[in-house]
């Protein structure tokens, strides 16, 4: 008997033996592309030896020193380097071990400035309905999909959600994508005045939807007008980029693709690629200097901040990205990837829509495109979806409760960047005959 606590009580899953490239391989030696780098976190893919390497020698070094008593050399290299390529104000990074905890730290933060310059009425947080945080409490409130919420609901923190911005559902016939932007963003002002301006402390966000969504990007000018808002009211504007963000989307940062700048943004899943656990909260220089000039002191803290030998890992996976021409790669992989679901599901009766930014998309299925009907949730589709791409050695991020949380399918398709032409096409290849079966 294992004693193992599985995600799933009710069925165990297969045991890994090895990964290789874009492959990972079980104890019988059955092969699975990996179509989702597990949940967008195998960006370089399987076996790299660069990183393999970088760990090693930092082992040889230094495993761990307590960031009470020491900073490290890969831990400031790593920082440096994040600094270099970030949005314009980004001057400090504060290291964690995933994404959950670096929203923790965003949101944390974001409350301690407030303290720190006077303002202490300020603790409201706005999100979106559709998205996800974290599944640590704070990051579980903030996040707005009912399902993962609800049962944890009566042990969170207050938040509120407004509307996301999903133009399949959401762009009115004759609506340009300007002016749709324009309207979803600004039922952000609205919210801030119903709660009382002098009470918001921050708007947070993915870039583009992941996991609840399937890869959803904004509406044209959505951002700009969200940055504007934000700077009228004094609101702290967080950038969720835990999955889209480490090139996914075809830039390091996926927010630069909406010229924007956050005052604080939340990395993790690419930055480590799977081969240490690690995550990132960046913040602008103004909240670090109210905090330098105030208490000089961030009150959090977890004991495995700024490992030595995950920070190595991350400076490895980032030196790559960002001097190897791999984020541009996956920008021209993601447009193959694109034509070739829109060549093989373009007309499928069951796919609503196709979307999403570099080699981050997304597959609406609906039970009917012209109304744009979603599944019966008890019909399961994207669980069963799940297993028969999994029989058929595909691994992908089919999700229920696309809409509100509860209705609506699709599947998340987030491949590692070194992907080739014949992978797209074996992607494709797997996905139908997956699709045939369920559909
Ligand atoms: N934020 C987003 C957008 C995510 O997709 C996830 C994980 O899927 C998280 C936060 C939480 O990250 P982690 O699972 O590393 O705690």
């Amino acid at each position: 008997m294992s004693h193992i606590f599985p995600r799933h009580t009710k069925s165990a899953p297969p045991t890994v033996a090895r990964g290789e490239g874009v492959y990972l391989y079980d104890q019988t030696g059955k092969q699975y592309l990996d179509g989702s780098g597990g949940a967008a976190v195998s960006c370089l893919g399987h076996g790299d030896a660069d990183v393999t390497a970088a760990i090693k020698a930092q082992l040889d070094q230094v495993a761990f020193a307590h960031t009470g008593f020491f900073t490290s050399a890969p831990a400031e290299a790593l920082a440096d380097l994040l600094i270099e390529h970030a949005p314009a104000g980004l001057e400090r990074v504060y290291l964690v071990s995933g994404g959950s905890e670096a929203m923790e730290a965003a949101l944390k933060l974001a409350r301690q400035y407030y303290l720190e310059i006077g303002q202490p009425a300020r603790r409201s947080i706005i999100a979106r309905r559709q998205s996800y945080h974290g599944n640590t409490l704070g990051a579980l409130a903030t996040g707005g999909n009912m399902w993962r919420r609800e049962p944890f609901a009566p042990l969170m923190i207050d938040t509120s959600h407004i509307a996301p911005c999903y133009a399949y559902r959401h762009q009115q016939a004759g609506e340009s994508a300007e002016a749709y932007g324009l309207r979803a963003a600004n039922e952000l002002e609205a919210e801030i005045l119903r709660l009382g301006p002098e009470t918001v402390m921050a708007f947070v966000a993915e870039p583009v939807v992941g996991a609840t969504a399937g890869a959803v990007p904004p509406a044209p000018g959505y951002f700009k007008r969200i940055r504007e808002i934000c700077d009228q009211y004094g609101v702290l504007l967080i950038l969720d980029e835990v999955m889209c963000g480490m090139g996914r989307t075809g830039t390091l940062f996926a927010c630069a693709q909406d010229g924007i700048a956050p005052d604080i943004t939340a990395i993790a899943k690419g930055l480590g690629a799977g081969y240490q656990p690690i995550g990132a909260m960046l913040c602008s220089g103004a909240i670090y200097k109210a905090i330098e000039d105030g208490s000089g002191f961030f009150q959090h803290g977890h004991t495995y901040i700024g490992h030595p030998v995950a920070a190595a890992a991350a400076l490895a996976v980032v030196t790559k990205l960002t001097s190897g021409g791999l984020v541009g790669r996956a920008q021209a992989m993601g447009e193959t990837l694109q034509a070739a679901l829109a060549d093989a599901f373009g007309q499928h009766p069951h796919v609503g829509d196709i979307r999403g930014r570099g080699l981050f998309r997304g597959i609406e299925l609906v039970e009917d495109r012209e109304s744009k009907r979603p599944f019966a949730p008890e019909r399961g589709i994207a669980k069963a979806l799940k297993k028969a791409t999994f029989e058929a050695g595909l691994i992908c991020y089919p999700m229920g409760g696309t809409i509100d949380g509860k209705n609506g399918d699709h599947i998340l398709l987030a491949p590692p960047f070194i992907l080739d032409d014949s992978h797209v096409e074996e992607i494709v290849t797997k996905l139908e005959t997956a699709m045939r079966q369920v559909l």
